[in-house]
C-alpha cells in the first residue's frame, strides 16, 4: 500500500457513496442525478464517476439525467426471461421486477402479472415497474396505474404503470380507463380474477 491516508479515506468515501446510491436504486428504481448531487453535496462530475463504476459493474444504467437499476436479468435467470405468471415474453416497456430478500429476482411481463405476483409473495425487498410514458423504472408500491384503457397489452384487463397520479390522469384523459393507486389496483385485479372470493 503506497496510498496516503488521505487518498485511502477518499476511496472509502466514494465506496460508501456508491453503496448508498445502489441501496437507493434498489428501493426506488430510479433517481435523478440532480437529486444525488444535492443529497451528497458533491459535483455532477463526481456523481457521474460513481455512476460509471456502477454501470461498469452492470448494476445500473444511465438515461437522460437519471440513473436506474440495471434491468438485465441476473445471470442465473438470463435466457429464461419469461413472465413468472403467464410465461409470455417480457416487453421492455411494461417489464415488472420483484427483488426478493433471498437475492432472487422475479420478472413479469406487465403490471397486471407483476402486481398479481407481488400479492402472492412474501419476503419482497423491492417491486419495480416501468413508467409507461417515460420508460423510467419506478417503485411499484408508490406508482399509479391506469386499468382498462384502450391500450391493449399482453394481459387483459390491461394495467399500465405511471410514476405519479398526474401523468396517469393525463394518460387516462387520452386513452380511457381508470386511475388507481397500488392497493386499489391489486384489489381490482383480485376482483377480476376471482369475483366470488374477493367479495368475502
Ligand atoms: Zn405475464
Ligand atoms: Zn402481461
Amino acid at each position: 500500500m503506497t496510498d496516503s491516508p488521505q487518498i485511502r479515506s477518499l476511496y472509502e468515501e466514494c465506496d460508501v457513496r456508491r453503496r448508498t446510491i445502489l441501496q437507493l436504486l434498489q428501493k426506488r428504481g430510479s433517481i435523478a442525478v440532480s437529486d444525488l448531487t444535492k443529497r451528497f453535496g458533491v459535483s455532477r462530475m463526481t456523481i457521474h464517476r460513481d455512476l460509471d463504476v456502477l454501470v461498469q459493474q452492470g448494476l445500473a444504467q444511465k438515461r437522460h439525467g437519471w440513473v436506474e437499476l440495471a434491468a438485465t436479468p441476473a445471470p442465473a435467470t438470463a435466457g429464461s426471461a419469461r413472465c413468472m405468471m403467464c410465461q409470455s415474453e417480457i416487453p421492455e416497456r411494461t417489464q415488472f421486477t420483484l427483488q426478493l430478500e433471498n437475492g432472487e429476482r422475479l420478472q413479469a411481463c406487465c403490471p397486471h402479472c407483476g402486481l398479481m405476483m407481488l400479492s402472492h409473495r412474501t419476503g419482497v425487498q423491492s417491486a419495480l415497474a416501468r413508467d409507461f410514458l417515460y420508460g423510467r423504472i419506478v417503485n411499484a408500491l408508490e406508482a399509479f396505474y391506469v386499468v382498462e384503457s384502450r391500450i391493449a397489452t399482453c394481459c387483459a384487463p390491461s394495467v399500465l404503470c405511471f410514476h405519479d397520479a398526474a401523468s396517469a390522469a393525463d394518460f387516462q384523459r387520452g386513452f380511457g380507463g381508470s386511475v388507481l393507486n397500488y392497493h386499489e389496483t391489486i384489489a381490482f385485479l383480485k376482483q377480476r380474477h376471482n369475483p366470488v372470493l374477493a367479495a368475502h
